[in-house]
C-alpha cells in the first residue's frame, strides 16, 4: 500500500518545516487540561501522530496525543473539521499518505488542529464538537504509526563510534572514513515494535577469543541502543537524488528507537559484511511521531567539528544546515530489573545524552541515503546510531558504559549488571526544552526481556 513518491519540491534556503509560526507560541494553551502541566509530554505546541485501536474497536486510526487524551482523526476529517488536502490522508490506517502529502499539507494540518484544541482559538459551540472526537487512553493499544518499508540505522555520533572502536581496536578506533561518510547498514523492518512489546532473548553464533570455535545458543550479551528514529515523507523517485537543502521537506518527524543488540553475535558476525543477526531480531520505537515542524524551535547548529576534522563534501553542506541542522533534544535511558520491579523501586537512570553531540546531521543521513539514486519512501526509518557524548554519564549503551562487561554496572539495590539480564525493561525517554519555547517531551519508548525460547 505504497503510496506514490512525490519529487522534492522545497528549494527555498529557509524551508517551511523549520520556520516558527503560531503553532509554536509558548503562551498559548489547550482547552484539555493535562496538555498545560509544565512537565506534559504533550502540550498543544507538540501535536505529535500516531496509530490507535480503540476498545472494542479492531481499526487501526491515526490519532494525535494532546495532554493524556488522544483526538481521532477520522472522526474529525468525518466531522469536516481538517483541511480538505489532508482529509484523506488522516482517515487511514496508517501515517504513510500523510507523511507523503509534503510540508505544505503538514503545515496546514497542524495550524488548524492548535486551533481546535486551543482554549482562546476554538469557540465553546465547536470545542463540544470536538470532544466528542477525543479518546480516553483507557484501553487504547497503540500500533506501528507506518508501514516501515525501509529501515536504515546510521552511527553518526563519533563519540560512540570511538568508544566501542575502543574496544574491539585500541590502535584505531575511529576508522579513517568515518569523518568523511556517513556509515549506516540496512536494517530489518519486519522485526520493528511498538513501545511495550516483550523481547526475546535471541539465539545465534558467538566465539569467545579463547575458544576455538563458535557454539549456538542464547545470548549472553544482550544490550540496547539509545537512538532516534527519523520517519521519511516524500520520497525520491529512483535514479534522482535529494540535495541538502531540500532535506527538511523530506523529514516527517522523529520517534525514540532502541536498537536492540546481542554484541556477542555482533563481535562474531560482523566482519566483513557488518551487523547480520546481531540486530535484525527487535527493534522498538515510540508510538508518537514528534513532527519536524514541532520541534521548529529547538534547532540548533550543527556539530561543531574539531579543529582538524575534514570539512563535509560539498554535497553534504550548506549554510542552513550548518546553522540549523542540529537538534537540541535531550535523550534519557533507565532500567528497571525484575527485582526493582518487584519491590516496588523506581527505574535507574543509566545514562542521559544530548541529540546536539551527533556528528551527522539528520539532514546529512538522508541526503547521504539518496545521494546514489537510492529511492527513499513515504515511512521510511532512519536510525541516527546510537546517541552517545563525550562524557560517561552519556554513553547510549551497556557495551560503552561497562567497556564490554569489563566494568560492571553497580546498581543502587546491589544486582550487577554487565549486559541485560532476563526481565530487564529499558526505558527510554526523550524531552526539549528551551528559554522561550514550550516544554516538548517524546513520550517514551519501553521493551522488557523475554528468556530465550526453549
Ligand atoms: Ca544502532
Amino acid at each position: 500500500m505504497t503510496p506514490p513518491v512525490s519529487s522534492p519540491k522545497l528549494r527555498a534556503s529557509s524551508p517551511v518545516a523549520l520556520m516558527l509560526n503560531q503553532t509554536h507560541d509558548p503562551a498559548r494553551l489547550s482547552w484539555i487540561e493535562s496538555a498545560n502541566h509544565a512537565e506534559a509530554d504533550f502540550p498543544l505546541q507538540s501535536l505529535p501522530f500516531g496509530v490507535f485501536r480503540a476498545a472494542g474497536n479492531l481499526t487501526p486510526r491515526i490519532g494525535v496525543a494532546i495532554g493524556n487524551q488522544i483526538l481521532d482523526l477520522t472522526a474529525a476529517a468525518e466531522l469536516d473539521f481538517l483541511p480538505i488536502a489532508a482529509r484523506t490522508a488522516c482517515q487511514q490506517p496508517t501515517l504513510n499518505p500523510l507523511m507523503a502529502a509534503g510540508p505544505a499539507v503538514w503545515t496546514a494540518l497542524r495550524a488548524r488542529l492548535s486551533e481546535l484544541l486551543g482554549v482562546d482559538s476554538c469557540p465553546a459551540p465547536l470545542r463540544i464538537q470536538v470532544e466528542r472526537c477525543l479518546v480516553p487512553p483507557a484501553g487504547v493499544t497503540m500500533l506501528l504509526p507506518a508501514a516501515i518499508g525501509g529501515y536504515t540505522d546510521f552511527y553518526a555520533s563519533s563519540f560512540h563510534a570511538t568508544n566501542v572502536g575502543k574496544l574491539f581496536r585500541p590502535d584505531q578506533p575511529l576508522l579513517p572514513n568515518y569523518k568523511w561518510v556517513p556509515i549506516g547498514y540496512h536494517g530489518r523492518s519486519s522485526s520493528i515494535a511498538i513501545s511495550g512489546t516483550p523481547v526475546r532473548r535471541p539465539h545465534g553464533q558467538s566465539k569467545p577469543a579463547d575458544q576455538p570455535a563458535p557454539t549456538y545458543g542464547p545470548s549472553q550479551s544482550l544490550d540496547y541502543e539509545l537512538e532516534l528514529g527519523a520517519f521519511v515523507g516524500p520520497g525520491n523517485p529512483r535514479g534522482d537524488s535529494i540535495p541538502l537543502a531540500a532535506a527538511p521537506g523530506h523529514l516527517f518527524g522523529v520517534v525514540l528507537l532502541n536498537d536492540w543488540s546481542a554484541r556477542d553475535l555482533q563481535s562474531w558476525e560482523y566482519q566483513p559484511l557488518g551487523p547480520f543477526l546481531a540486530k535484525n531480531f527487535a527493534t522498538t520505537i515510540s508510538p508518537w511521531v514528534v513532527t519536524m515542524e514541532a520541534l521548529a524551535p529547538f534547532r540548533a547548529p550543527a556539530f561543531v567539528r574539531p579543529t582538524g576534522d575534514p570539512a563535509p563534501l560539498p554535497y553534504l553542506a550548506d549554510e542552513h544546515d550548518a546553522a540549523h541542522g542540529g537538534l537540541a533534544l535531550n535523550l534519557e535511558v533507565r532500567l528497571l530489573t525484575e527485582k526493582m520491579r518487584a519491590t516496588g523501586t523506581a527505574p535507574h537512570p543509566l545514562s542521559s545524552g544530548s541529540f546536539q553531540q551527533m556528528y551527522w546531521t539528520l539532514a546529512q543521513l538522508l541526503t547521504h541515503h539518496a545521494s546514489n539514486g537510492c529511492n527513499l519512501q513515504p515511512g521510511d526509518l532512519l536510525g541516527s546510531g546510537t546517541v552517545s557524548g563525550p562524557t560517561p554519564g552519556s554513553r547510549g549503551c551497556l557495551l560503552e558504559l561497562t567497556a564490554r562487561g569489563t566494568e560492571p554496572l553497580r546498581l543502587p539495590n546491589g544486582e550487577v549488571r554487565r549486559f541485560l539480564e532476563d526481565g530487564d525493561e529499558v526505558i527510554l525517554r526523550g524531552y526539549a526544552e528551551r528559554p522561550g519555547a514550550r516544554r516538548i517531551g517524546l513520550g517514551e519508548c519501553r521493551g522488557r526481556v523475554l528468556p530465550a525460547a526453549g
